[in-house]
């Protein structure tokens, strides 16, 4: 059910998220050899764009999770068929990543988007990993009030050990227990 504070969170959502595309799109200016074929393009900005917001949008119920999934998204995007980096992505045939649906249903994904070369993510990711902070995306928590989700958080790294990066299956697993 959407209350106006719903409504207001889910537009705040999409602030951020445009956020995530002029922030990269300055540092794409402002970085010389950044920009160009093969590296940090528009197409690849507004692609990260988009699935940081998908991450956020389907994780409203807890931080870490939320934190986790715009983390994978950042790999999802960066990822290449030579450089495949999905580890942290969602599984399963509903996933929003094409890499683990069709390793869900047997098959083997080939990937058109040329990724990002490793050097040109280096540079990506501290600007990028700015903007995956909690104190930042726990505004767009939905439905739980803070201390609930902090004690929740609580419970989740006491069963799971806390990690640079928690892959989402142990994660999910952990919440489960
Ligand atoms: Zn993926």
């Amino acid at each position: 059910m959407y209350t106006p504070n719903t409504v207001n969170k889910l537009e705040c959502i999409g602030h951020v998220q445009k956020r995530v595309g002029s922030h990269l799109r300055k540092l794409k200016k402002s970085v010389k050899g950044l920009g160009g074929k093969g590296k940090l393009t528009d197409n690849f900005i507004d692609k990260l764009q988009n699935y940081y917001g998908i991450a956020i949008r389907s994780n409203t119920k807890n931080l870490a999770n939320m934190q986790s999934a715009v983390i994978a998204a950042f790999y999802h995007c960066c990822s290449s068929t030579k450089k495949p980096m999905h580890g942290q992505c969602p599984t399963g045939t509903d996933s929003w990543c094409k890499f683990q649906k069709a390793k869900a249903l047997g098959k083997i994904f080939t990937a058109k988007a040329p990724g990002l070369p490793q050097n040109i993510l280096n540079i990506v990711k501290p600007h990028y990993f700015k903007l995956c902070d909690q104190k930042l995306l726990e505004k767009f928590l939905l439905g739980l009030t803070q201390n609930a989700n902090e004690s929740f958080n609580g419970v989740l790294w006491n069963t799971v050990p806390k990690q640079n990066f928690v892959e989402l299956q142990s994660l999910k697993l952990g919440a489960y227990i």
